[in-house]
């Protein structure tokens, strides 16, 4: 097969607009998979790659790591998957296949998995490329316009329920309603447990209740959090800011666990004392595995659960991207092809 163009938006510095940028992808290599874009949301983590702010962006940066699309072709090694095949893409794009973790199904801890748009190029393109082992089939039922967000956002707040073994009647908060918050509202309710939203814009305390929170609270408001003391099993954090995490911890119940998805950058500051009286723990993940994945979409089809999105075309992306800055997006913002 000869080398295909592909025509993309990148950064060309940190925090520069996008700009048109096409690259020659060269060979398929034997175990990819080459992508028609159709979809692909925006994350806040193609924001901090644009902007460098985790240090490891290489420019030209093309973001874009909720893709979802069409197989256009398979290399000579991939049997599983063919042209024509609606398949997505989320946030890793390629795994060693090897490892302790890959070997035990953890493919999304594989110290050497490929971030789709670190040192790589995402799907803010008419094309992508990723490793077949990484993309997943989006089964029938599943609404495209959509579904691209449940490839990281979702599977991001989807996975720690079922690392965590968290169950329905466990009282559950998430902090921070953003796109990654309110697919854990959708989520969470579908589960079973009782919801409470967190969030710092009081327009979205109504709102939140209709995603499936039961009960709302402002996550800066010292008062309003104090109150909450011994009140919840799990806490999710999608926030990328520095909160008063003590004031949260308070808030778990006897072996209840604070549990960060967000890339909070400032270090966090926690009080041994509040961990160790109610045996209470901290913790951390990324995105799922590939079969974690595929349980979700399965989940999200059978309780119709669907990302609330606003739809921009792909040539709009600057615009996209600062309304998604400006923080009044309902709920992500997916690009489209069509
Ligand atoms: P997002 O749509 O921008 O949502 C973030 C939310 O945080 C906002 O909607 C807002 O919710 C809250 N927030 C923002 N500024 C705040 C402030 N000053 N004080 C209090 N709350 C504030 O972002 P996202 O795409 O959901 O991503 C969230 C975080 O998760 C990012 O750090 C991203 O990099 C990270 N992430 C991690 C993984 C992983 O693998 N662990 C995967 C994907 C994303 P309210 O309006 O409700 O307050
Ligand atoms: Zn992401
Ligand atoms: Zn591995």
């Amino acid at each position: 097969m000869s080398s295909t163009t592909i025509n993309a938006h990148a950064a060309n510095s940190p925090g520069g607009a996008l700009e048109p940028f096409t690259y020659e992808a060269g060979e398929l290599a034997p175990n990819e998979v080459e992508i028609d874009v159709i979809y692909c949301g925006i994350c806040h983590s193609d924001l901090s790659m644009i902007d460098n702010e985790w240090g490891m962006s290489a420019y030209p940066l093309v973001g874009g790591h909720e893709v979802i699309g069409k197989v256009a072709s398979v290399g000579s090694n991939v049997s599983h998957l063919a042209a024509g095949t609606t398949v997505g893409l989320g946030w890793h794009s390629a795994y060693c296949g090897h490892c302790e973790s890959c070997h035990s199904g953890d493919e999304n801890l594989c110290a050497t998995a490929e971030g789709t748009i670190v040192a790589r190029h995402g799907g803010f393109a008419d094309k992508v490329r990723a490793d077949a082992d990484s993309v997943i089939v989006v089964p029938d039922g599943i609404d495209l316009e959509s579904a691209g967000p449940l490839l990281c956002g979702g599977i991001t707040v989807f996975n720690p329920l079922v690392q965590f073994d968290v169950k329905s009647t466990d009282k559950v908060a998430v902090i921070g309603i953003g796109g990654l918050g309110h697919i854990a509202l959708k989520f969470l309710n579908a589960w079973g447990c009782e919801v409470t939203a967190f969030t710092s814009s009081e327009s979205k305390r109504k709102e939140a209740l209709e995603l499936g929170a039961h009960k709302t609270l402002n996550s800066r408001d010292e008062s309003e959090i104090t109150a909450a003391s011994n009140s919840f099993d799990f806490i999710i954090s999608t926030v990328n800011v520095k909160l008063d995490w003590n004031l949260y911890i308070n808030t778990l119940r006897p072996r209840g666990r604070l549990h960060f998805v967000g890339a909070t950058l400032e270090p966090l500051d926690i009080g041994a004392f509040s961990l160790i009286g109610g045996q209470r723990s901290v913790s951390g993940s990324p995105v799922g595995s590939p079969a974690t994945i595929e349980k979700m979409f399965q989940f999200a089809n059978r309780h119709q659960i669907r990302p609330e999105v606003e739809v921009y075309p792909m040539s709009q992306i600057n615009k996209a991207i600062d309304r998604l800055k400006s923080g009044d997006a309902r709920y992500r913002i997916v690009l489209s092809n069509l």
